[in-house]
């Protein structure tokens, strides 16, 4: 039974909406948020649906200092119906909750944040864009707003949900991305904090994406941290290889972010009964399907791109040219099934979509 009330207070003038081909990702914000509080001794108090405003913290607020931050990222889908669908949300309020578990942040009510972000998008309904390849993208995010400067778990919280109608990731249709593997950079190790979807880990990848981009690349494949051996994760996706009929992905070892889409796309492919393997992937392993011509795909995914078919992978001064640069038959394959389900023009048999 729920016992909480969520309470509202619409604005009556709204925003002038941004015509959908100049619609990037997450620059425009719709009229409304999430907001609840937590407080010691209370838990969380007072969910309320407001203004989309800024908020003000004190400069002390423990956010700024130790990175007590988590975040989730998932998307609303207008269907040819005129319904607005998401895609697995209860997955994306348990996984805040395990990172909430890893900063030592106090968990939140998973039903009450669906419920929350359920009664959040009816209100600014008008705000999913319906253009193809458009989304809604939500952000809800928890941060740390007590003033105090000692290296403690902070006694105060925010959480709030925020929305961003997003333009087509794939404006010019799916092109393959070139991707440099990363050598001197890791973006976390066993034991850290890589699982947990936390601001740091976002912080500590920009150095390496810059690196990339100097060189033309588009993304970085980052290799484990011990021993800068086994692939982890490209960008923020995760990362599957076809490799000799069989399909690849880095098991879940404690640093790889468990994605969302990673998980669907490996129920996909057991239900289409092509073999996939969940296990540690040596780099030398993809480089050598390379060489003896097995090497037949690689894709990356995550909620924001769903798909993208990787070309070419560059290891030190060694160029992976990946399937002559083509989209792979299983990659085109997972894209259609996942996007259909996701906009509602295939229909939904794992019973994903609410
Ligand atoms: N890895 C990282 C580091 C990410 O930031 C993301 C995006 N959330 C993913 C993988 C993919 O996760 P998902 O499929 O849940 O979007």
């Amino acid at each position: 039974m729920t016992t909480y009330q969520i309470s509202t207070e619409l604005i009556t003038n709204k925003k002038e909406k941004t015509p959908a081909d100049q619609l990037g990702f997450g620059q425009v914000f719709t009229d409304h948020m999430f907001v609840m509080d937590y407080v010691e001794g209370q838990g969380w108090v007072n969910p309320t649906i407001t203004a989309y405003a800024p908020i003000e913290l004190s400069p002390a607020a423990m956010v700024f200092h130790y990175g007590q931050a988590v975040f989730e990222g998932l998307k609303a889908y207008l269907t040819e119906d005129g319904e607005v669908q998401l895609f697995r949300p209860d997955r994306n309020f348990k996984r805040l909750n395990d990172s909430n578990k890893r900063l030592c942040i106090p968990a939140i009510d998973e039903e009450l944040a669906l419920n929350a972000l359920k009664e959040l998008i009816r209100v600014d309904r008008d705000w999913v864009p319906s253009a193809p390849g458009t989304s809604l993208y939500i952000r809800p995010f928890i941060i740390a707003t007590e003033p105090y400067l000692g290296v403690n778990p902070a006694k105060n919280y925010k959480f709030m949900i925020i929305l961003s109608p997003v333009g087509s990731y794939y404006k010019e249709g799916i092109n393959p991305v070139k991707i440099l593997v990363e050598q001197h950079y890791v973006r976390a190790v066993v034991g850290g904090t890589g699982e947990a979807k936390t601001a740091g880990n976002y912080a500590s990848s920009l150095k390496g994406s810059e690196l990339a981009a100097q060189q033309g690349y588009s993304q970085t494949l980052w290799l484990d941290g011990k021993e800068n051996k086994y692939v982890e994760e490209v960008g923020s996706m995760n990362i599957f290889f076809k490799i000799d009929g069989k399909v690849i992905t880095p098991a879940l070892n404690g640093s790889i972010l468990p994605g969302i889409t990673r998980d669907s796309m490996i129920q996909v492919l057991k239900s289409k009964n092509i073999p996939v393997e969940e296990r540690a992937i040596a780099f030398e392993e993809v480089l050598t399907a390379a060489k003896n011509g097995t090497l037949e795909e690689v894709f990356g995914t995550g909620t924001a791109a769903v798909i993208s078919p990787v070309g070419e992978l560059k290891w030190l001064d060694e160029i992976i040219a990946i399937n002559d640069g083509q989209i792979g038959e299983v990659t085109q394959m997972l894209y259609d099934t996942l996007l259909g389900i996701q906009y509602g023009t295939l229909e939904d048999p794992f019973g994903w979509t609410i």
